[in-house]
């Protein structure tokens, strides 16, 4: 079956589906992005996904071409045209084309809006009985982290990295401290039982996994800290993981080769792993 894309008002085929070689999301990285997970056809977590879709386009000054809830059509129509059980769903919204390039905002651009679906088992995925190697590497990236912008350069070359590394993530390094993982946010459990993750800020893109994880968390009793930790901290902790729409909650047993404890995945991971799919399955639309 061939896969069915949405680009600006039309449901094609992935093939047909084309955006100007003006777009600004081409030419300037000047666009927004958001991914929902789906589990037996239903999406996960979505609102969440789409406050932060809203807030992103509003600090960038761009308006949705769509309202919030013809999204979310767009989204369940996506997933039934292309019968899609587990996977995600993307989203992006760029200030769309217009000739000649110019960096200022034009006042007659449409933006662009394109979603489409990918297959993924992420409840069953093999990493997470295994878990993961991470490699550390610089944080390049610019000063608004906060905003899930398409400008991901410094973390296709940070993924890239940790890929020849034989490293199935990248975590980056900003004065001496993590600040997240190239497509997740990181998290580790202390020897005393504190499980710690960096503070939101505009360092960081706030997780919509890390947020509802760290409520699933603490409606545990489990004592959750939002601040910085180092490598050599990780190195030291009872376990870590990282969160993300595409992954949930995903072990990571070793960083830059050197193990993190006994370099399998710990209870505690494994269990708020499980605590999530079981969150998800409760509360999907
Ligand atoms: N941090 C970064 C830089 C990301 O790119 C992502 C997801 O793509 C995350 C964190 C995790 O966010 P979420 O849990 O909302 O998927």
């Amino acid at each position: 079956m061939e896969q069915i894309v949405y680009v600006d008002g039309s449901f094609v085929a992935a093939a047909d589906a084309k955006v100007s070689v003006f777009d600004r999301g081409f030419l300037f990285a000047d666009g927004i992005y958001e991914v929902s997970a789906v589990l037996d056809g239903k999406l996960i977590d979505n609102d969440s996904h789409l406050a932060r879709l809203e807030r992103s386009v509003g600090e960038i000054a761009l308006a949705l071409p769509e309202t919030l809830e013809r999204i979310v059509e767009i989204q369940k129509e996506l997933v039934a045209r292309n019968n899609l059980a587990d996977g995600v769903v993307y989203i992006q919204v760029t200030r769309g084309a217009v000739i000649p390039r110019d960096f200022v905002f034009p006042k007659d651009a449409k933006p662009t809006l394109v979603m489409f679906t990918s297959v993924k088992d992420i409840v069953n995925a093999a990493s997470a009985k295994t878990g993961i190697a991470v490699k550390t590497v610089p944080d390049i990236r610019w000063a608004r982290r906060d905003i899930k912008s398409v400008a991901l350069l410094a973390q296709v070359l940070a993924k890239q990295a940790a890929a020849e590394a034989g490293c199935q993530e990248a975590w980056m390094i900003e004065d001496g401290k993590v600040t997240e993982g190239g497509s997740s946010s990181a998290f580790i459990l202390t020897q005393d039982d504190v499980l710690v993750t960096r503070q939101n800020s505009s360092a960081i893109l706030p997780g919509c996994t890390r947020k509802a994880v760290m409520k699933l968390a603490e409606e545990r009793q489990l004592r959750v800290e939002e601040r910085a930790f180092s490598v050599s901290e990780a190195l030291a902790a009872k376990e870590a993981f990282i969160t993300s729409a595409s992954l949930f909650v995903q072990a990571v047993v070793t960083i830059d080769g050197e193990r993190i404890a006994n370099g399998k995945p710990g209870p505690i991971t494994n269990r708020l792993r499980e605590i999530y799919v079981e969150f998800a399955r409760a509360t999907a639309t």
